[in-house]
């Protein structure tokens, strides 16, 4: 009897997030026990009902099996209009020495200039040129690993209090990136600035 009132939403739900590389969290939804290729494209479906306002890249540990029942099902007929489905660098080595399919399509960081901007070219110190990934595609991963932290209060929260209180962490992470990306973004500001400022210091020694 008091089994049957116990509730344990982890052991009921999965918690599926939607975040940009920037690690600002865009949606997210809880999957009844399992997540699944279909519930992962329906997610998306409902996140982005706007095909204008679909992401270039959606990246997903399971790409290739979404990727799979996407072009079964027929979504792909409008997902390949506006977006490529990859999986995320830490699975892809996991995944490309077997599939065929996902080698092809779902490559991170294709070499071969079939998506350019998924991969860009930089310089190291010595100016030596080198081919590295465009996007931080462990923003999800990082993401989970900070939600995981909460499992042992959300586990023995009621349904409508772990709605909440996800709700409101996610929505405090999302603050709290877009907070450091302002720092950053100043303090790159105030830099220049400040070699600005340094020149100017060096021309009243010159003079
Ligand atoms: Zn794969």
């Amino acid at each position: 009897m008091e089994k049957k009132n116990y509730f344990s939403p982890s052991r009921f739900y999965c918690i599926e997030t939607i975040c940009a590389p920037c690690g600002v969290v865009i949606a997210w939804t809880k999957f009844a026990k399992s997540e699944s290729p279909t519930k992962i494209l329906k997610f998306l479906a409902n996140t982005y009902p706007d095909e204008a306002t679909r992401p270039d890249y959606i990246c997903i540990d399971k790409a290739c099996q979404v990727l799979r029942t996407s072009i079964q099902n027929g979504s792909w007929d409008t997902w390949s209009n506006t977006s490529r489905i990859i999986v995320d660098a830490y699975h892809y080595i996991n995944h490309r020495t077997t599939d065929w399919m996902c080698r092809t399509y779902c490559n991170p960081a294709p070499l071969d200039g079939s998506a350019s901007n998924l991969v860009i070219e930089a310089e190291t110190k010595d100016g030596e040129k080198y081919l590295k990934r465009a996007f931080n595609t462990q923003a999800c991963e990082q993401l989970n690993g900070w939600i995981g932290g909460f499992d042992s209060i959300l586990k023995r929260m009621s349904i409508d209090n772990f709605n909440w209180f996800l709700h409101v962490m996610l929505f405090y992470h999302t603050q709290n990136t877009l907070d450091k990306i302002e720092q950053r973004t100043r303090k790159k500001k105030d830099n220049n600035n400040m070699s600005d400022s340094d020149n100017d210091n060096d021309d009243d020694e010159i003079m």
